[in-house]
């Protein structure tokens, strides 16, 4: 009842991309209840973590004062107690932490040249807070070394979106899978992952859409699937390359559509000849008539969307895998009508605005590239600054090794969690502890914040107003519910402080004219104003200021050259590490309906922490039977990286050779043990791959 709480705010959710928007309840200076309210992606939804997540932001474990370093603090390491800080932090003022922060920064810059200094900002801020982040670095140290954990989640899929379409947002929301008949669901679990998006997927399939679920993990949707194919880890390729040979082979094309708008079909046809579905079953274990049905049910589609998670592009060949996808839906037809269409599931609530906002290191804002003299200068002259670098800038594992071999010496990280959420962690841990000066904003002591010289107390989303980007493109408004606790600040003014004290002369006062400086130089954000997002989400591109905006693109043709999207024909390439004799099983990493990315957040929700308190591996229950292991019972696993011992789950979803591992929980970090290896194109770890050993502890 309203007359329970002092206030409720609207607001979005801080959690996923789905985005859905909720009203918070305050009493007494404390958010005490959420619900759903009707935004365009929920209308009125929430999943658990959206409902009952909340109470991180009262936590005891909030940083609340600025802090600096002792003199007299152990080896930098994992070894502070988020609960009492004093024995390596010492309370600063406002002023002298800001000082001492970009003091840091400048003075290794000046010593060293600017490439001295990176940054990683953060996909849970707003789209101001990422713009100005990616601004500090070009701005205030002349390159483009600044990155977000988009590359640890979609970068191949964006890559290969860009190259072959012309865009690197999805080409329809979710929502279009009402106008569907056919969709594939590859590589993902929105059951778990993005819970109100897969409400719309099983709907769909109760007034008859035929859902087609590709995983190696037999994910929840397969309840509703009209077919599952479970197939082999990493072997994505071989698998779409079958299922588009048959289409060519009894082709079921659709020949207008790519004589109008596609090029190079006659070099993916010819690529496509070797992938017949009897040579591809041996690969990705699917049987031949099963890729034959796959591929007439979805050729045969009136309209069909495809959408995929990070089980597609968190591989060395994420790119090629995303490729597939998007050929299939070219040489079908399938994109730009309503109910057809391309859409990778973002991950973290505001990453397709963070990467929007050129919070990257090859892009500008809106993917205009670095490397252009002009739309350097276009961003310069807005900026009232010298030019900067025309080289692509390092991304998140590259500044990792760079840190290793002593070029990067100081790094200013904002609402992100490398020392937990990096590939062959250990690696990136010991990255952290080698640097001179590392300035950590955020809301907790998260792991990497155990490795900072200066500590600078933020906002969580309940507590800040600015505007993020979903999964579908649409822009919505976040409101502040409840100011930040004690001294901890909205980031956008962190942000502002530092560069002032950079000689940035920065003079922003509301993020309302962030928002603004962003409208000039992203034609994406054509006619969406701040006015506008105060009553209504919009969704880019809108075309009018009256249009709410396009929910499906590319009906036309594409933003390329002739307007054409391109096939790129794809081979199978193995993954980096293949299981041997010493490390038997395959290990692949995820998240669990409860617990958010490096779990900072969720495990400091009562409710969410209570339904899973403890790290656990999930494994088939004939695997465990044969090594002599209960449910609940501890197992080490081992990789060329390291070993975690943690408790074993039983899951029949699993393959009897492989293992899963949420990320989600330091005491058993799944990323000690991840193979770093990257895809060439959008530089993005495998972490779905890994050759491990498992024991019983
Ligand atoms: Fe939040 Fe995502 Fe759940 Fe919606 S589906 S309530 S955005 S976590």
């Amino acid at each position: 009842d309203s007359a329970d709480f002092d206030s409720e705010t609207d607001s979005v959710c801080p959690f996923c991309g789905v985005g859905c928007q909720i009203s918070v309840k305050v009493k007494d200076g404390k958010v005490k209840y959420v619900e759903g309210i009707n935004g365009p992606a929920n209308e009125g939804r929430l999943c658990v973590k959206g409902r009952f997540g909340f109470d991180y932001t009262h936590h005891p474990h909030r940083l609340t004062k600025p802090m600096i370093r002792r003199d007299d603090a152990p080896a930098k390491g994992l070894n502070v107690d988020p609960g009492d800080l004093s024995t390596h932090f010492r309370e600063a003022s406002w002023d002298e932490a800001l000082d001492f922060a970009a003091g840091g920064m400048s003075k290794l810059a000046q010593a060293h040249g600017g490439k001295a200094v990176a940054g990683f900002g953060s996909a849970k801020c707003t789209n101001e807070e990422a713009y100005l982040f990616q601004k500090m670095i070009r701005q205030g140290f002349g390159h483009n070394n600044v990155d977000h954990c988009t590359r640890l989640c979609h970068a191949s899929s964006v890559t290969a979106l860009i190259e072959n379409v012309g865009s690197g947002a999805v080409t329809a929301t979710f929502n279009e899978i009402e106008n569907a008949d056919v969709a594939i669901v590859i590589g993902a679990n929105p059951v778990e992952n993005h819970p109100v998006a897969a409400t719309y997927f099983k709907q769909f399939t109760k007034r008859g859409g035929k859902l087609i679920v590709m995983d190696p993990r037999g994910v929840g949707l397969r309840r509703f699937a009209s077919h599952m194919l479970q197939f082999r880890p990493g072997a994505d390729v071989s698998m779409l390359n079958a299922i588009m040979h048959v289409i060519v082979e009894e082709e079921l094309y659709d020949k207008q559509y790519i004589e109008t708008y596609t090029e190079n079909w006659e070099a993916e046809k010819e690529h496509l000849k070797a992938f017949s579905p009897e040579e591809m079953s041996g690969i990705c274990g699917i049987a031949p008539d099963v890729l034959r049905d796959v591929a007439r049910t979805f050729a045969g589609a009136k309209s069909a969307m495809i959408f995929w998670g990070m089980g597609i592009s968190q591989h060395i060949h994420g790119t090629d895998n995303s490729r597939c996808l998007i050929s299939l839906a070219l040489m079908t037809g399938q994109i730009g009508r309503p109910g057809s269409g391309l859409h990778p599931l973002r991950g973290q609530n505001n990453v397709q605005g963070a990467s929007d906002a050129g919070l990257v290191p090859m892009f500008l804002p809106d993917y205009q590239s670095v490397m252009d003299d002009g739309i350097r200068k276009s961003f310069t002259d807005v900026w009232g600054s010298e030019d900067f670098s025309a080289e692509k800038g390092l991304t998140v594992t590259e500044i990792v090794d760079d840190i290793h071999a002593g070029n990067t010496k100081a790094m200013y990280i904002l609402g992100e969690n490398p020392a937990m959420s990096d590939p062959d962690v250990d690696h990136a841990r010991e990255a952290f502890a080698k640097l001179e000066h590392l300035v950590v904003q955020d809301i907790f002591l998260t792991e990497t914040a155990n490795y900072a010289d200066v500590l600078l107390p933020a906002s969580t989303l309940f507590e800040k107003s600015g505007t993020v980007s979903n999964t579908n493109r649409q822009v919505q408004m976040v409101r502040q519910a409840v100011p930040p606790p004690c001294d901890a600040r909205e980031d956008w003014w962190i942000e502002v402080e530092l560069a002032k004290r950079l000689g940035l002369g920065w003079t922003y006062t509301d993020p309302s004219e962030i928002f603004a400086e962003m409208t000039v130089n992203m034609r994406s954000f054509d006619n969406i104003t701040w006015d506008r997002l105060k009553t209504e989400a919009v969704t880019y591109p809108s075309l009018s200021p009256t249009d709410p905006g396009q929910s499906v693109v590319f009906g036309d043709g594409f933003p390329r050259p002739d307007g054409r999207a391109k096939f790129t024909p794809a081979s199978v390439i193995p993954p980096d590490e293949v299981p041997d004799a010493e490390f038997p099983m395959i290990m692949t990493t995820g998240r669990q309906l409860e617990h958010w990315h490096t779990g900072s957040m969720t495990r400091r929700a009562k409710v969410l922490d209570a339904v899973e308190p403890e790290a656990n591996a999930s494994l088939h229950p004939k695997t465990l039977r044969a090594m002599g292991v209960e449910p609940g019972e501890m197992i080490e696993l081992t990789t060329r990286r390291g070993s975690i011992t943690i408790m074993a789950r039983a899951d029949r979803a699993v393959s009897e050779d492989m293992v899963f591992v949420p990320f989600a929980y330091v005491e058993a970090a799944a990323n000690i043990l991840t193979n770093p290896a990257i895809d060439p194109y959008g530089k993005i770890p495998e972490f779905k791959f890994a050759a491990v050993r498992v024991e019983k502890a």
